[in-house]
């Protein structure tokens, strides 16, 4: 009934070239891209805390170096206890010792770097959080109207956060390896130079395996975002304290969990057929391997039952340890280099969503700054919008000016671009044709942080932090810290003093119970006069107030619109709201209708005029005396 979920549209996830002939190109590409993912890493690593380098380059070289020294003093200890059972003299408890303080000083290196690696590697994922966010914050709002943003800062926050430190193990778990791998050559080649050549050989299917499944399974994690995103969706439905009433008394839940379900069925579908694949793979290769390594075995042991000159069990022992330890490591050295590739290509997520620009920035070199404290003069010129990847324009040939100190009034019904024409004001988007003056000049000109600190604006879906009441009040002005006197009397401003001093911690109470066994939970009503007393606390020059009493009672309404002309006094303000007695206040009221401008006027004028005010005025003064009656 509620039909199946979106379908899921796959993006060409891979820049391959089509023609052979451009091959050697793609490649130089590939490699390059490689390299500065890599630098990437460890500049994010070093950034973080150096440490981490040292204790990984420390630990590679020792980890490197000792498997040898080890696999020397086993074949000593054998030697010499083969001596020993021969009635021949030997120091056992010398190799004995040395044995016990190889482990004693392996373990102790491995515990403390262990510790290290996970203490810092926390500081390493914070890092990288705080840099996407950090990033998130000066992202333009018109990049959340996108599914393409929230692709991208999932795909940057799913994995950024663990692959670096992973890759960085990977690398120096490599070179440990190499390490141990050329001193294990070194001791096998004069016995058998050709072993080590073919074990490493025989290695190389493995790891282009490895390869091709890592891009692979890369290339689908990213396509997948969507899924995932659907995913979290559906859960938070279960659990979002504002959706929960509905769920529950609509019965929503069997409806929100089989969308869960079968996303998450058509997600794991591609994942499994991917892994099962990788698995046949490598279960052929490892078996191929595996005969071949039996042979080379079987070879030494001849070798040594044949007697061949001066060997003993004690070499036996370390020529096998030595052909063991090289599979092994080639082994390591294949799975550590495929996590370092497919590590790199998820950070280039992270360096993608680093790389989104932000387009609403001053338009000058040097951006004007802003006269503060003044009455300021507002401009909309053939303004022309359209919200991005939508060709529709939902305003049209906007024009209009007020002057310092005006109250305007925008009217209009659902959708008709009140609140659009406010975004544009406050310059959180920019209009596409057309320009708006702020005291004469094109607000594009200005510094943003000091045109945005001239409004003081509550919007129609203000925030309601899960913070104490205090602080959300003295959010209305950042710049003037916490001045509680200011904070109390924009709450008495506001009536919102009435319900706060009745909290359990009246202004320091925290407003949920997200958090806090005491917490309080506010009505809409009560969180609406709670938003007001930002805009009082704030005192800014501009005062925009998008339907900020829509949920109020007429007398509260009534109220506070009595404190808005003590605060507004010169200042000039923009109120959005439907209930047109508030109107009346206005010296300009500007009728919006489907994005157009098609009334514009005093009250008196536009009742005279007799058009669409006229009209939705005397519905609304209508349906109050009926009600009244
Ligand atoms: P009003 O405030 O007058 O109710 P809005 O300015 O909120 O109207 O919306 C005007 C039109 O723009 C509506 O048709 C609405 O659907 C559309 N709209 C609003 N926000 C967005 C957005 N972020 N992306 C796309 N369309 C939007």
């Amino acid at each position: 009934m509620f039909g199946p979920p979106p379908r899921f549209k796959l993006t060409n996830d891979t820049d391959k070239p089509k023609s052979i002939k451009k091959m050697p190109k793609y490649i130089c590409k590939q490699i390059g891209g490689f390299f500065s993912r890599y630098a990437y890493i460890f500049k994010l690593v070093w950034e973080t805390n150096p440490l981490i380098l040292f204790a990984m380059a420390f630990s590679s070289l020792f980890n490197g170096i000792t498997p040898v020294l080890g696999a020397f003093i086993s074949a000593e200890l054998i030697n010499a206890l083969v001596s020993v059972f021969q009635g021949q003299e030997a120091n056992i408890e010398l190799w004995i010792s040395l044995q016990f303080a190889y482990f004693l000083i392996q373990g102790i290196v491995s515990t403390v770097y262990n510790a290290i690696i996970k203490i810092l590697s926390e500081k390493v994922v914070n890092h990288i959080k705080v840099k996407i966010i950090t990033k998130s914050r000066e992202i333009d709002l018109s990049q959340f109207d996108l599914p393409e943003f929230y692709e991208k800062f999932e795909n940057a926050c799913r994995e950024a956060g663990f692959r670096p430190v992973q890759i960085l193990s990977s690398t120096f778990t490599m070179l440990s390896n190499l390490i141990s791998v050329i001193s294990f050559i070194a001791v096998l080649v004069t016995f058998s130079p050709f072993a080590p050549l073919i074990i490493i050989l025989f290695a190389l299917p493995a790891a282009v395996i490895r390869f091709v499944y890592g891009r692979k399974n890369f290339h689908y994690m990213r396509r997948h975002s969507k899924e995932r995103r659907l995913m979290e969706y559906y859960s938070a439905v279960m659990t979002n304290k504002d959706l929960v009433k509905e769920v529950r008394l609509f019965d929503l839940g069997d409806i929100f969990i089989g969308k869960f379900q079968s996303t998450f069925n058509q997600y794991y579908k591609g994942l499994k057929r991917l892994t099962v694949r990788e698995t046949i793979w490598h279960l052929l290769i490892t078996l191929v391997t595996a005969a071949v390594n039996a042979v080379l075995f079987l070879a030494i042991a001849r070798q040594v039952g044949a007697g061949a000159d001066g060997i003993t069990v004690g070499h036996f022992s370390l020529y096998s340890g030595a052909l063991n330890s090289i599979i092994g490591c080639v082994g390591a050295i294949v799975s550590s280099t495929a996590t370092i590739y497919e590590g790199t290509l998820f950070i280039d997520n992270m360096i993608a969503f680093n790389k989104v620009e932000a387009k609403i920035v001053p338009s000058l070199e040097e951006p004007r700054s802003v006269e503060k404290h003044v009455s300021h003069t507002i401009e909309f010129k053939n303004v022309y919008f359209s919200y991005p990847g939508i060709k529709k324009y939902v305003l049209k040939n906007i024009n209009f000016k007020l002057e310092g100190g005006d109250t305007a009034v925008l009217v209009g019904l659902n959708g008709a671009g009140k609140t659009t024409l406010i975004k544009l004001l406050t310059r959180l988007y920019d209009p596409s044709e057309g320009v708006i003056l702020l005291d004469g000049k094109d607000i594009r000109e200005y510094d943003l942080k000091e045109l945005y600190s001239l409004y003081g604006i509550i919007f129609q879906d203000f925030g309601k932090y899960a913070i104490q009441a205090s602080e959300n009040i003295c959010f209305g002005d950042i710049s003037k810290g916490y001045d509680e006197d200011a904070m109390k009397e924009a709450a008495r401003q506001s009536g919102a003093d009435e319900f706060i001093e009745k909290l359990p911690n009246q202004y320091d109470t925290y407003l949920s119970k997200f958090f806090e066994e005491n917490g309080a939970e506010l009505s809409i009503g009560q969180w609406q006069k709670l938003a007001v007393s930002r805009a009082f606390y704030a005192d800014s020059d501009i005062l925009i107030l998008d339907e900020p009493t829509a949920s109020l009672d007429a007398l509260a309404e009534q109220q506070i619109f009595n404190q808005f002309d003590n605060l507004r006094k010169d200042k000039t303000t923009i109120f959005v709201s439907h209930r047109l007695s508030s109107a009346t206040r206005a010296n300009i009221i500007i009728v919006l209708e489907q994005g157009e401008i098609i009334e514009m006027g005093k009250h008196e004028e536009l009742m005279a005029l007799g058009g669409r005010y006229h009209e939705l005025f005397t519905a609304q003064a209508e349906r109050y005396l009926s009600n009244s009656k």
